[in-house]
């Protein structure tokens, strides 16, 4: 006999919720406590000189997290939304010229590329990795390529080894976009530092953050020096500086406010401490969900790589051949308590500003000034795989979500069988 799923009133696996993820402690409390006495909020200056630069927590900051990475450079942001903005802005793009990037992704993504009127051209995403296919990336190749955008989505390291060959051959930029990989290690280096650049947020949503923040790093002086510009209103500070010194050239020199503040790089310097131990524990957690879940026919599970580790912000797995319906796996595992599952992640290319072309006013700009309007098409269909996830296979489980121990791990590995053991009665219903 089996066990009653919750979904038809029998017991739930998990009687109650696990508290949220709040890597915040005392250290944190303190660092801010300390920078508010002081009342510098922000030593920032939007002209040329030290403060340029920002203050102290800004500067220690970046110090700090250029050396835990082992790069020259580190530029804090107000958000990885902004230092992607940066970043493309950094590399320098004419409007109309295309960038790669993978549909499964978080918007911002690809939002940098439109910002800078460039055009965001999606490649699609390996059905077992969920990271962009190098193949994929070949195919979307034009004369007009100008980068690729790689996201190691999920905290899984993508193919940076091979993608960076495939883009040093045809002289494309490689921005990585490592919101959810920090600290993540992929064939000895850190995931971030594999591009020209590499950029990691400090969201609320992150394993480590500081409410709101983000940081570029880069080994390459000239990008570096030019994403502070952007971050620092470029426009009325390069006007100071001497023709040709360092990034003194007008080429997408459009500056904006995207300063980190004290406050939060204060918090953000107390986590990088922690970095470590936090993004470690997903890894442990995700490997008792692996050994737990290892016998489920049909349920492709995200084992670390090889030669990498692997963050796991989100846990995803992909169905195959399942006697029910992904909608109904969903309810009976939700009606169980297994929290923060998701049905689907993201397929940026059908977003409503992708279907209709409209970015800027109203006639298609910057679209309309491209070159190659067959690799522009975002119809539904032109990311297979990433499409057929979302509707059909996969499923995730947000590991940054939840403060879970051990203890909620084994119970929601408990859900899942007992909702396994229970598909003829799903299908029945
Ligand atoms: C969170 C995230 C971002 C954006 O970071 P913000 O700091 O929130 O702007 C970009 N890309 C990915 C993959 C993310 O997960």
């Amino acid at each position: 006999m089996n066990e009653k799923l919750a979904l038809f009133g029998g017991h739930k696996s998990l009687k109650k919720t696990p508290p949220f993820y709040n890597p915040i402690g005392e250290e944190e409390i303190s660092a801010v406590n300390r920078v508010l006495q002081s009342g510098v909020l922000s030593d920032f200056i939007g002209a040329n000189g030290v403060k340029f630069y920002g203050g102290e927590q800004v500067r220690g900051f970046e110090k700090s997290f250029a050396e835990y990475c082992g790069v020259k450079h580190a530029v804090s942001v107000n958000s990885l939304t902004s230092g992607l903005i940066c970043a493309i802005g950094a590399i320098g793009v004419e409007p109309g010229d295309e960038v790669i990037v993978p549909p499964w992704t978080m918007s911002a993504s690809a939002t940098c590329i439109l910002v800078w009127n460039a055009i965001p051209v999606f490649a699609d995403i390996d059905e077992q990795s969920f990271n962009i296919s190098l193949a994929a990336i070949k195919q979307k190749l034009s004369s007009r390529t100008r980068a690729i955008v790689v996201p190691s989505i999920f905290g899984n390291p993508a193919e940076l080894d091979a993608i960076v060959a495939f883009a040093k051959q045809n002289k494309l930029y490689v921005i990585e976009d490592a919101a959810q990989a920090p600290g993540t290690i992929y064939k000895n280096h850190y995931v971030g530092t594999w591009g020209d650049i590499g950029g990691f947020s400090f969201n609320y949503h992150k394993h480590v953050h500081c409410g709101e923040g983000g940081i570029c790093v880069t080994n390459d002086d000239r990008l570096a020096e030019r994403m502070r510009l952007i971050r620092n209103h470029a426009e009325a500070v390069i006007s100071d500086r001497k023709e040709g010194e360092d990034a003194a050239e007008l080429v997408n020199m459009i500056g904006f406010n995207f300063r980190l503040g004290e406050m939060e790089a204060a918090i953000a310097r107390e986590q990088l401490k922690k970095m470590d131990i936090l993004v470690e524990r997903r890894f442990e957690l995700a490997q008792r969900l692996n050994r737990g879940l290892a016998d489920l026919p049909g349920l492709h599970l995200p084992w670390p790589q090889a030669d990498a580790s692997h963050a796991y912000y989100v846990y995803g797995m992909r169905l195959e051949n399942l006697p029910i319906a992904k909608a109904r796996l969903i309810e009976a595992l939700t009606a169980e308590g297994v929290p923060g599952l998701g049905a689907r992640y993201v397929n940026i290319h059908m977003y409503a500003m992708y279907q209709r072309k409209i970015a800027y006013g109203s006639s298609g700009f910057p679209w309309s000034v491209a070159q190659h309007p067959e690799l522009t098409d975002y119809s539904a269909g032109s990311c297979p795989v990433a499409e057929k996830l979302n509707r059909e296979t996969y499923i995730g489980l947000a590991l940054c979500q939840y403060d879970f121990t051990d203890g909620w791990i084994d119970q929601i590995i408990s859900a899942f069988h007992k909702v396994w053991n229970n598909f003829e009665a799903l299908s029945d219903e």
